[in-house]
């Protein structure tokens, strides 16, 4: 067992987004202190946080100052240096541990953890040099998709190969630096599973969901999933194999391809709060981002009951024209949550908020969110 932090102590998250910020509002709601760090000013975090500490991630005597200032490290963005959690941990307990940062940061450490746990993924292949991808491109086939081994997010470093000629032209557009070929899958769907894992070894879930993209950026999700009993109770071993035996304290995030026919291959994992949990912040009884707060606390975790079956739509840049949205119109829908990220700049595919909608039954609730979205800019 781990001393408990309780309310009153500082927490410290590395990073400054929408995740750090709702971590915060969950963290001075239960009465602790936030103290959040990133190279930027006046950011999603650093609003609702105590202090902001603005500093590059390689400046470690910053962030051995920072870890100094509070009693735990959590991050919000897992692509924070492995030197960083690194120099972090030297002053307080960085939670999940940076052994977690580091194989979920790669797409190959991520797949050969995965592989190595005996768990279902998308069929892939390293790739270093031209044999490789030509090799790569023979055994699975096209089309497929080039992802660089270090994570882009929302769908950046990858292309789409319809056919081996496209293989070179794709690695030099994401420059040629090493990367892993994937089958492309004909899904059914896409979901995902949010759960966390204490220090005690307790564990918890919210269930799975189903999440639409649109241009690889998650666009809704719906929860629960329209899935057979038998997918779900899968999903939700998977999840918690993946969890014990990376042995997390926190948050993390399983998303899934659905075959047709049930099979359920791994796409990727999060090692913190993700955006197909926001939902949770309006309805469960605990969200994501209290529970990792419960968790990198060495609290007991909170029950994770769906109050009602939700719906959520993320609300991008693209939103914003030359007027503002119609906030007003979304408020009308009495059963929707207008959550926005005090981003400065709307650019096209940021995401600067979302909306959730719960309703008695997961159609009714994405049908509310979705009418209330295009309220926004009618
Ligand atoms: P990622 O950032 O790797 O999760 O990719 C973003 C989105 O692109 C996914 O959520 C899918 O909608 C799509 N995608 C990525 N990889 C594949 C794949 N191997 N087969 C089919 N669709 C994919």
């Amino acid at each position: 067992m781990i001393e408990p932090i309780l309310p009153g102590a500082v927490v410290g998250v590395l990073g400054s987004g929408q995740l750090g910020r709702m971590f915060a509002i969950a963290a001075r709601r239960m009465g602790y202190r936030v103290h959040t760090f990133s190279p930027d000013a006046d950011t999603p975090t650093g609003q609702v946080a105590d202090v902001e500490v603005i500093a590059a991630y390689e400046d470690l005597d910053a962030v051995r100052q920072f870890a100094r200032d509070v009693k735990v490290v959590t991050f919000e963005f897992e692509n924070v240096p492995a030197e960083t959690a690194a120099a972090a941990g030297q002053f307080a307990p960085v939670r999940p541990a940076g052994h977690i940062l580091h194989t979920t940061q790669h797409r190959v450490r991520e797949k050969t953890f995965l592989t190595g746990a005996g768990l279902p993924l998308t069929p892939f292949r390293t790739v270093h040099s031209s044999d490789d991808l030509a090799r790569a491109v023979a055994e699975l086939g096209t089309p497929s998709i080039l992802k660089t081994a270090d994570f882009g997010y929302d769908g950046k470093g990858q292309v789409r190969l319809n056919a081996p000629a496209d293989a070179e032209p794709a690695w030099t557009s994401i420059g040629r630096v090493p990367a892993v070929l994937e089958a492309f899958i004909p899904f059914e769907r896409e979901v995902s599973v949010v759960a966390a894992r204490s220090a005690s070894g307790d564990f918890t879930d919210w269930g799975v969901v189903e999440n639409r993209h649109r241009n690889r950026i998650l666009d809704v999700t719906i929860a629960p999933a329209p899935i057979t009993s038998d997918v779900a109770r899968r999903a939700r071993e998977i999840t918690r194999t993946v969890l014990e035996k990376l042995e997390v304290v926190g948050v993390l995030c399983v998303e899934f391809f659905v075959r047709p026919g049930g099979d359920l291959l791994i796409n990727e994992l999060a090692p913190r709060p993700h955006n197909s949990g926001h939902f949770t912040f309006d309805a469960s009884l605990t969200s994501q981002f209290e529970q990792q707060l419960r968790a990198v606390c060495g609290l007991p975790l909170g029950a994770t009951d769906l109050l009602r079956p939700a719906a959520m739509a993320n609300l991008l840049g693209d939103l914003w024209t030359e007027k503002d949205p119609d906030w007003g119109a979304a408020a009308a829908f009495p059963d929707v949550k207008l959550h926005l990220y005090g981003k400065l700049a709307p650019r096209p595919g940021r995401k600067m908020g979302h909306l959730t909608a719960l309703a008695a039954d997961p159609e009714t609730a994405l049908r509310d969110v979705l009418a209330a979205r295009a309220a926004l800019t009618r």
